[in-house]
């Protein structure tokens, strides 16, 4: 992707007139003199090569821009990149020859306007003083509109040193230009740190592309990246794609630009002379795309004239840097849903200023919306309105933004085709950003933020809160994730009761609590009759199925508060908050007839289900779990003993007889 000759020739020391400060002496004095010479015959007007690759939409192969390159010529008198770049510089001509080749790139723009123009901005350029000024007269001379520009930083090498790459990207953006970064997944930078700084364009890095045919490594990179990329609203590009495997391959895996000798090959930009550009079918505006880059369904997203742009938003972007960072932190750290989201929606308050915030569950389910959180500090109605309704699911503006999938910025709201309006809330202008929350493929659900007024948000604001949205998605996801485990590592997975390490954990809690509160507790222990028979006959599967069955029937005997456990394979044992005798007594004897009520199948050796149940109370029978298990167990066994269908219970010290009515 990067021209390597001004990608490794960087002299790591424009600013020192003369000899860069990397180079042996030695060296660049035996090279010098005819590298310089070389240098000299290039920046005679007109030397200049400049060559221009195509840049696709791979769905379509509508053209994206040209990706601008340029080689020195006569090789042979220039050993490697370096010389030539050491040489310009140790003979005073570094700048000449940038300037040389500027008038070049500013020339190849124009031949192939109107498309959009890449172009790298490497380290020696960058240090020049004030650059972001000398690219825009430098535009304006060529004529070339600087929103057609797209500067090209290397990952590696600019933005590692975050806070003087930000100074510079947004000079850039000052001057209405806009910044794509090189090399993405090169994994010399933190990520994070391009985050800070909100590329437009992310290149992802040729080793990635070309190590798709190696392995499935690569692909999960990128879709990682891909992710990566639509949530602070870049789009991502792919270059050197040389084989249709290739081209599939990362169409599935998310990629919507491209570049590469498959698509197309490069054009000559000579000089002054026109050329014949790429013809193609249709030409992109970048200002119009979506972050996923698929082409989109609405006319109404740009937004209004004079409405800030992204300099209102990167004017303050240290503050901008270090909220997301604490955002990022405190997001990561918590694990309760709810807490999640009204953290997200203190840093977006400091971040993106709203009248109305809004976070909607997606319940795929019922294919609703249901509202999470709600805040406005101006407008009691707005939060009255939304936490009162949930709607479909592919309804509004807002599911006009989930069913896209990708972040959208809706300057207003009323002229937008999908407004729908919700009832309650005021009927004013509106400008919205919507922000589907995804996370792990998953769409979760969906934030909104409010304006009360038309053309209120800019795009850069868009991509701050798609950032903490992204940030939303993934601790909303990892604390369902965690809460899913938690519950898993309790619930018993056939009958969905909770299990014995449950009861070895939480029935010590639940024995101190009827402690302290002084109220009684019972438990009842259960062993299913004769159960091996119905695996005998008719099958393990079907023992499974009556298991299930009897799950059910004792859930719906006991009370909300009450805790049923399955114990063993086909022992149970139930945990009921009522004090006296009777309220044991009734539930056992609503079980026994809905146990009596389970079908089973003809050929069953098994007639009936039902069980022998032992209940032993707290604190009479046993102070302890261990000592009330026993206690239970003992019953039971005695009723096992006199044949079944019957509930005993315990006796200290006596001989267990079958309860009254049992
Ligand atoms: P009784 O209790 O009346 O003495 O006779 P029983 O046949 O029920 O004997 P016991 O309680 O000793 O044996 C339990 C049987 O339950 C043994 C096993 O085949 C069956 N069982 C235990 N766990 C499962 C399970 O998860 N699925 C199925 N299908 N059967 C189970
Ligand atoms: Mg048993
Ligand atoms: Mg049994």
């Amino acid at each position: 992707m990067v021209n390597e000759y001004l990608d490794e020739a960087n002299p790591t020391s424009w600013s020192s007139p003369g000899q860069p400060e990397d180079v042996e002496p030695g060296v660049t004095a035996a090279l010098s003199p005819s590298a310089a010479v070389v240098v000299r015959e290039l920046i005679e007007p007109g030397a200049m090569r400049v060559t221009a690759e195509p840049i696709w939409r791979l769905v379509d192969r509508a053209l994206l821009g040209y990706q601008l390159r340029w080689r020195p010529p006569r090789l042979d008198a220039v050993p490697s990149p370096g010389d030539f770049w050491r040489a310009a510089a140790s003979s005073d001509l570094l700048e000449p020859l940038d300037d040389a080749l500027m008038h070049a790139q500013f020339e190849a723009a124009k031949q192939i306007r109107p498309s959009a123009v890449f172009i790298d901005l490497v380290g020696y350029r960058r240090q020049r003083r004030g650059v972001a000024g000398i690219l825009a007269r430098a535009a304006r001379q060529a004529d070339i509109p600087a929103t057609r520009i797209i500067w090209q930083l290397n990952e590696s090498e600019d933005v590692t040193d975050v806070v003087p790459t930000a100074d510079l990207v947004f000079d850039l953006r000052l001057h209405g230009f806009k910044v794509a970064f090189l090399d993405l997944g090169e994994s010399r930078t933190p990520i994070a740190s391009i985050a800070r700084v909100l590329p437009d364009i992310l290149h992802l890095d040729a080793s990635l592309v070309h190590g798709l045919a190696r392995g499935e490594a690569y692909a999960a990179v990128i879709r990682g990246l891909t992710g990566f990329a639509a949530a602070i609203g870049s789009r991502l590009v792919a270059g050197d794609i040389s084989s249709e495997p290739e081209l599939a391959a990362l169409m599935d895996l998310g990629i919507r630009y491209g570049s590469g000798s498959l698509l197309g090959r490069p054009v000559e930009v000579e000089g002054p002379r026109a050329v014949e550009p790429v013809r193609p079918r249709v030409l992109l505006d970048i200002d119009s795309l979506d972050p996923a880059g698929e082409p989109s369904t609405c006319p109404t997203l740009a937004p209004a004239e004079g409405t800030g742009g992204p300099l209102v938003h990167l004017a303050s972007h240290v503050d901008v840097t270090e909220e997301l960072g604490q955002a990022a932190r405190s997001l990561q750290a918590e694990y309760q849903p709810d807490v999640i989201l009204e953290l997200a929606a203190d840093h977006l308050a400091r971040l993106v200023p709203y009248d109305g915030l809004a976070i909607y569950r997606a319940d795929w389910d019922a294919l609703r919306f249901r509202p999470l959180l709600a805040r406005s500090s101006s407008e009691p109605t707005y939060v009255v309105g939304v936490m009162g309704h949930t709607f479909p699911i592919g309804t509004g503006i807002t599911g006009w933004a989930l069913d896209l999938g990708t972040p959208q910025l809706v300057n207003d709201a009323d002229a937008h085709p999908a407004a729908g309006h919700l009832p309650g809330t005021a009927a004013d202008d509106e400008s919205m950003l919507l922000v589907p929350l995804v996370a792990a493929d998953r769409r979760l659900g969906i934030l909104t933020l409010v304006r009360f007024r038309t053309g209120a948000f800019s795009p850069a604001e868009l991509t701050t809160a798609s950032l903490v949205g992204h940030m939303l998605a993934a601790a909303w996801h990892n604390a369902q994730l965690y809460s899913e485990l938690a519950e898993n590592a309790i619930t018993d997975s056939l009958t969905g009761l909770r299990n014995s390490r449950w009861l070895r954990d939480s029935g010590r809690r639940e024995l101190a609590l009827a402690e302290r509160e002084q109220h009684g507790l019972a438990l009842v222990m259960l062993d299913l009759d004769k159960f091996k028979l119905v695996n005998d006959s008719v099958g393990h599967g079907t023992g499974d199925s009556v298991l299930r069955a009897v799950g059910r029937a004792i859930h719906e005997s006991i009370r909300a508060d009450d805790v049923a456990v399955r114990y063993g394979g086909e022992e149970f044992v139930l945990l009921l908050h009522q004090a006296g005798l009777e309220g044991p007594r009734r539930v056992w004897r609503d079980l026994r007839r809905r146990l009596g009520r389970i079908a089973l199948p003809e050929a069953c050796a098994l007639q009936r289900v039902t069980a022998s149940a032992g209940l032993a109370r707290y604190p009479d029978h046993g102070r302890t779990l261990t000592q009330l298990l026993s206690a239970a167990d003992a019953a039971m066994y005695a009723m096992k003993r006199r044949g079944g269908n019957r509930l005993a219970t315990a006796r200290p010290g006596l001989l267990t007889r079958p309860d009254p009515d049992s």
